[in-house]
């Protein structure tokens, strides 16, 4: 029996992809199920960056690319950050990447040892936690609360740091919960930051352009005096419905992006050529499709809310971000992973249990209104039904 390094004894996984497994053999038994578990948009990639792929591809693009990402993308990155966000950044400081967990995986790397502290959000992205403890290093949860529309408290994470913390993960708009922390509360947390200059800080903003009812997402970027500590990650995967692409980029402080680089050739060389034009094309291209997108997700997410409040012991906060409704099913009487388990078994319906997200997840579910409005309404009924009959 081979052994390997105890880390390996310690890195979790994301249960969404165990749900999606299951849920794929049941259909193939033949059983109707729909699939709310998954966390991609149910949409295609615009046709327009697909033939960007298929032109790099012909014109000869089969190489390696610089460890960093081509030129012309990473200055693509930062004439879109000032286009959307009107924040300047070097492309110097921009790196392109295979995904948006890259980001993740490099920042945890680089801050985690046994001995350091790493705050992240629970409920949060499963990932954060099994990386941190792969390094060694102590997960020191932030809970992000329901009665606090899901946001960040700016105080409660601030009054989690001591003197050992090394890497603070922000992440708005917010998975699982689809939680939006308001600007006055980032302002806060940016401020507060101030009297920890040892603690970095890495920024999760892949769902940046995926918000609701007028409400703007507040960038990490928009404070200069985090720069030398702020890693940010972000990528095509959601906005532009490119999850299989495996395109991401980040943003590093300048003493780190050398570290970066090494990371990178010490691991995948560089990212997929083609797809690294595919994501100019996108950043380049109308941006129609991504505004089209949110709208629908935007009637989706009002459909999901008002049918989960109907519900029989189910309360649902309003999500302002992302695509995830994430109800309080505390009143049903069951326990959040029998009921997710359950759905799927006897109902069809596949969602995520709250506590694959973390210990604060208990009492809650993860729905992800990435599929199409019939199917919504189907699996509503179906739960609804279910939920009558368990009464
Ligand atoms: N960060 C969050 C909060 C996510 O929800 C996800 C994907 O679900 C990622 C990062 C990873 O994105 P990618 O598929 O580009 O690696």
């Amino acid at each position: 029996m081979l052994t390997t390094v105890p880390s390996f004894d310690r890195i979790g996984e994301e249960n969404a992809f165990a749900v999606l497994a299951r849920a794929t053999a049941l259909a193939g038994q033949g059983r109707d199920i729909i699939n709310l578990g998954i966390g991609q948009p149910d949409f295609a990639t615009p046709p327009h960056i697909v033939e960007a792929a298929v032109k790099a591809l012909r014109d000869g693009h089969h190489g390696y690319t610089p460890a960093t990402g081509i030129l012309p993308l990473r200055e693509g990155v930062a004439a879109d950050l000032h286009r959307r966000l009107g924040i300047s950044v070097s492309p110097e400081r921009v790196m392109i990447v295979p995904g948006g967990k890259v980001t993740m995986f490099m920042a945890i790397l680089m801050f985690g040892e046994p001995g350091a502290e790493i705050l992240y959000p629970d409920p949060g992205f499963p990932i954060y936690r099994s990386m941190i403890e792969f390094t060694g290093a102590t997960p020191v949860p932030i809970p992000i609360r329901e009665e606090n529309g899901f946001a960040f408290s700016a105080e409660e994470t601030l009054g989690l740091i001591t003197p050992r913390a090394r890497l603070l993960i922000v992440n708005s708009p917010a998975n699982p919960t689809g939680g939006v922390t308001p600007k006055q509360e980032i302002d806060r947390l940016a401020a507060g930051l101030s009297r920890h200059p040892h603690v970095a800080v890495l920024s999760d903003e892949i769902y940046g352009q995926m918000t609701y009812d007028g409400l703007a997402h507040q960038s990490l970027l928009a404070y200069p005096e985090l720069r030398d500590r702020l890693i940010v990650l972000d990528g095509w995967s959601k906005t532009y419905a490119m999850t299989g692409w495996r395109l991401g980029y980040s943003v590093w402080p300048e003493a780190l992006y050398d570290k970066a680089r090494k990371l990178v050739v010490n691991s995948f060389s560089c990212t997929n050529a083609p797809a690294q034009y595919a994501g100019l094309a996108a950043l380049e291209g109308p941006q129609d499709a991504v505004a089209a997108m949110v709208r629908e997700f935007d009637r989706r997410r009002s459909l999901i809310v008002d049918g989960l409040n109907a519900l029989p012991g189910v309360t649902a906060a309003t999500p302002k971000g992302a695509f995830y409704a994430f109800p309080n099913i505390g009143a049903t009487g069951w326990k959040a992973k029998p009921l997710a388990s359950a759905l799927l078994e006897r109902v069809g319906v596949a969602t995520i249990g709250g506590p694959d997200f973390g210990v604060f997840g208990e009492g809650y579910l993860r729905f992800s209104y990435a599929n199409s409005a019939e199917n919504i309404r189907r699996a509503l009924d179906r739960i609804g039904s279910f939920l009558e009959a368990e009464r």
